[in-house]
């Protein structure tokens, strides 16, 4: 059952994604070689704790820490260890929140130094899908054409899609209806509502879509060892259009990049 969340409710919820965006942008600063992603881990939830959250994850079915971190061939659901980042590295941080009983959830992935071209390359085209995706989460749409979107664009560029993994209703609870699978067909699935508030979460692989998962009963990898990326926002559908609750501004002011990639996507400026 899709639980529409009304103006206030969304408000709550921006509020849920922002300690998350500021978490991430926290991290941008610290995301280098040498550093361990336990330590990261232990960064992000004195963090959240002290901008009045709780880490979303810790605990969730179980899982040990308050980040996924999933580095190189990992996709996602990585358990934060001792094992220090190296130069040309990737590492896909994914963060959640909870505050005032709504979750925020999304994840973004970082360069560790200097990384190759190809692997650049991965990076942005998985970016790009996220936006591409999220341009048709709007009224008149359905689930497929969100999914078909972002498989379009990233297939286009070779790359595979994963499929056991998808994004996902957000609120209350961290994973609500529907389903928001990266990959589909055009007009089919439910229908997007105003009030709709989702995590859309492209996990692009350079190589095949093909994925497996370690003994630890939790870290998803590629099954031919090749990067992967993993980008997510959360929108709602305000007005009938897609806004996005999260924002990656505080990551970019961190790194010192310009970006506009949002504005399409937010009605109010964005006051950091
Ligand atoms: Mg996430
Ligand atoms: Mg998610």
């Amino acid at each position: 059952m899709i639980i529409i969340k009304t103006p206030e409710e969304i408000e709550l919820m921006r509020e849920s994604a922002l300690i998350v965006s500021k978490t991430l942008g926290m991290l941008a600063s610290e995301v280098k070689p040498g550093v361990t992603t336990l330590q990261l881990d232990k960064l992000a939830e004195t963090f959240i704790r002290d901008h009045g959250a709780e880490p979303g994850f810790l605990g969730m079915y179980d899982f040990p820490n308050s980040l996924c971190m999933s580095p190189n061939a990992q996709v996602v659901h990585g358990i934060p260890n001792d094992t220090p980042l190296e130069e040309g590295d990737i590492i896909s941080i994914d963060c959640g929140a909870l505050k005032n009983d709504f979750y925020g959830d999304h994840a973004y992935t970082f360069e560790v130094g200097e990384v190759s071209p190809e692997v650049k390359k991965l990076l942005e085209v998985t970016k790009e899908s996220l936006y591409v995706g999220i341009r048709e989460f709007k009224l008149g749409n359905r689930v497929g054409d969100v999914g078909y979107a972002i498989q379009k664009f990233t297939e286009d560029h070779g790359y595979g899609v994963v499929r056991e993994l998808v994004g996902h209703g957000i609120g209350r609870k961290m994973h609500e209806d529907p389903e928001m699978p990266n990959y589909g067909k055009r007009g089919r699935g439910k229908k997007f509502q105003e009030g709709m508030v989702v995590a859309i979460e492209p996990m692009t692989n350079m190589g095949t879509r093909n994925i497996k998962q370690l003994s630890d009963g939790w870290t998803i990898l590629t099954k031919d060892g090749k990067p992967s990326a993993h980008f997510e926002h959360n929108v709602a559908i305000v007005d009938g259009k897609p806004e996005i609750l999260s924002t990656f501004a505080y990551i970019y002011e961190a790194l010192g990049i310009k970006s506009n990639e949002e504005d399409e996507f937010r009605q109010k400026a964005l006051v950091l």
